[in-house]
């Protein structure tokens, strides 16, 4: 793409006027092209701060969402594991490749799924692992994360996606309440989980069942 590097350092420059600090994940932003996340036709404005559709009735979200999720989830010491519910593009999962040791994503959509295995692999990603599932299951071959991240909003907490949750482990996620959508960042302690409200957010509603 054209002028490449302005577009970056613009994009950069735009999500710290926003609010994200955090210069690991800056870092890693300024350097993944989210170009090839797009459709070609909408390739002008992979840099725009806008979520924009990837097909599938679905959209890859805003960047200053992805690095705020991204933020929130960090932890210096304990970056191990972690299950992305809601691949789409695979964009955020290409972040969590680089600021975890393992990451495991479900896609209920094929089509996504597929795509997002293209991508990557392009990349050459090599510590991911998708699947193509309902996110409500969770993941059966590896029994507990260090973290779990929705980018689809459920009604309530899934279950047996907490019950994947290390000890010490933290979920972040968009929930209904009252019928807007707030995001929230769950944390296991010795004394149960500890929930807090981050902000209020837009995104698609998790769906049952895969297509
Ligand atoms: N982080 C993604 C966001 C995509 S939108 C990106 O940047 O592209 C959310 C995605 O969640 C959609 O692709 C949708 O199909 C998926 N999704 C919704 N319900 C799901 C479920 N139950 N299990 C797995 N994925 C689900």
């Amino acid at each position: 793409m054209k002028n490449n590097k302005n577009f970056r350092s613009k994009f950069i420059d735009s999500l710290r006027d926003q609010g994200i600090k955090n210069e690991l994940i800056l870092e890693i932003l300024a350097t993944l092209p989210r170009e090839l996340f797009i459709e070609p036709a909408l390739r002008t404005r992979a840099y725009d701060q806008d979520a924009l559709p990837i097909g599938c009735n679905q959209t890859i979200s805003s960047p200053y969402i992805v690095a705020k999720m991204s933020e929130i989830i960090y932890e210096r010491d304990n970056m191990g594991s972690v299950l992305e519910i809601g691949t789409g593009c695979g964009y955020q999962t290409a972040i969590l490749s680089s600021l975890f040791d393992n990451v495991v994503s479900i896609e209920r959509i094929k089509t996504l799924h597929l795509r997002a295995k293209e991508t990557l692999a392009s990349l050459n990603l090599r510590n991911i692992t998708l699947i193509h599932g309902d996110g409500h299951e969770g993941y059966s071959k590896q029994n507990h994360f260090d973290a779990i991240i929705l980018t689809a909003a459920p009604a309530k907490v899934p279950d047996k996606l907490l019950n994947q949750l290390n000890e010490h482990g933290r979920m972040i996620l968009p929930l209904d309440v009252n019928g807007s959508q707030k995001l929230f960042r769950l944390k296991r302690t010795k004394n149960g989980i500890h929930k807090k409200d981050i902000d209020d957010v837009r995104f698609v509603p998790m769906l049952e069942g895969i297509v």
